[in-house]
């Protein structure tokens, strides 16, 4: 397809969503990793992503943590460094932005950033965790994470128990709560937007499907094709979140 067409393309689904997400009584988002990538986090697939450099198999179960939590904080010192330091970018920003004037009830994200929170977004489902704080998992006291507590890993306890990150491991459940909240409100919502997620990590990658099944309109947002184009999502923005969601963001505001 010849670059202007695209464009065309693009700007009439901008204002195809917009219309939507104004009609709808209740707007839902799910994000991944992709939401992520304009903030300097790879996803953990893909040729810069973690598993290319750490065997999930041996790094991302539960078992392996208890197994050899020393070898397992290796990797995770690596993610929560750059956690630690990123920003929210435009597209968290503009979410944000559509909870506030009233367009979004809730963000159902799969990512362990912190960083829908830190753009202002206040309901917002943490499906896996997340990394700001770390548990004894003797005592199941709480720390925050901060640069000083994982200079020596596996970072301990007072009482001398290792610490973990707040996030779930393959292997784990997924906490009960932001079960129950991320599936009432994808059988509730009228539109989800669907945001940067490769849309394979199950259960989550079911979100989508129940919120269709409940009859609701998928929008997703990914630069590259998932498993939900075409079959689930009535439309795909084939473009980068930081620079879709301002575009939805602004055709909004035009119309209001
Ligand atoms: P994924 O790695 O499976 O897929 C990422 C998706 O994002 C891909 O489909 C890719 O095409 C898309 N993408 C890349 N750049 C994008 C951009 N600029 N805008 C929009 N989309 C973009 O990610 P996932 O589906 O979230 O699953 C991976 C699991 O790993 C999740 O459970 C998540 O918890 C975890 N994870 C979290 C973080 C984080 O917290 N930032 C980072 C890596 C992985
Ligand atoms: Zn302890």
């Amino acid at each position: 397809m010849k670059k202007k067409q695209f464009m065309t393309d693009n700007k009439n689904k901008i204002s195809a969503v917009a219309k939507l997400i104004k009609e709808s009584t209740m707007t839902v988002a799910l994000t991944g990793a992709g939401i992520s990538v304009e903030s300097g986090i790879d996803p953990f697939r893909g040729e810069k992503g973690l598993w290319a450099k750490y065997n999930p198999e041996e790094y991302a179960y539960i078992d392996a943590f208890y197994e050899n939590p020393a070898k397992v904080w290796q990797m995770l010192k690596e993610l929560l460094a750059i956690i630690i330091f990123s920003k929210p970018n435009n597209g968290h920003v503009g979410l944000a932005q559509l909870e506030e004037m009233g367009y979004l009830s809730s963000i159902i994200t799969q990512n362990v950033d912190g960083l829908h929170q830190a753009a202002g977004s206040r309901n917002v489902i943490e499906f896996h965790g997340n990394n700001r704080w770390l548990l004894c998992i003797e005592c199941s006291n709480r720390y925050e994470t901060d640069p000083d507590i994982i200079k020596n890993i596996p970072p301990r306890c007072e009482c001398g128990g290792i610490l973990r990150p707040d996030v779930v491991f393959f292997g784990e459940a997924i906490p009960q709560k932001a079960m129950v909240k991320a599936y009432a409100n994808a059988k509730s919502c009228d539109v989800m937007l669907v945001i940067g997620t490769s849309a394979i990590v199950s259960p989550a990658s079911e979100i989508p499907l129940v919120a269709k099944d409940s009859g609701a309109k998928i929008i997703e947002i990914n630069p590259e094709p998932t498993p939900l184009t075409d079959q689930v999502a009535n439309l795909t923005i084939y473009e980068k979140a930081g620079t879709t969601i301002p575009m939805i963001v602004s055709e909004l505001k035009k119309k209001s």
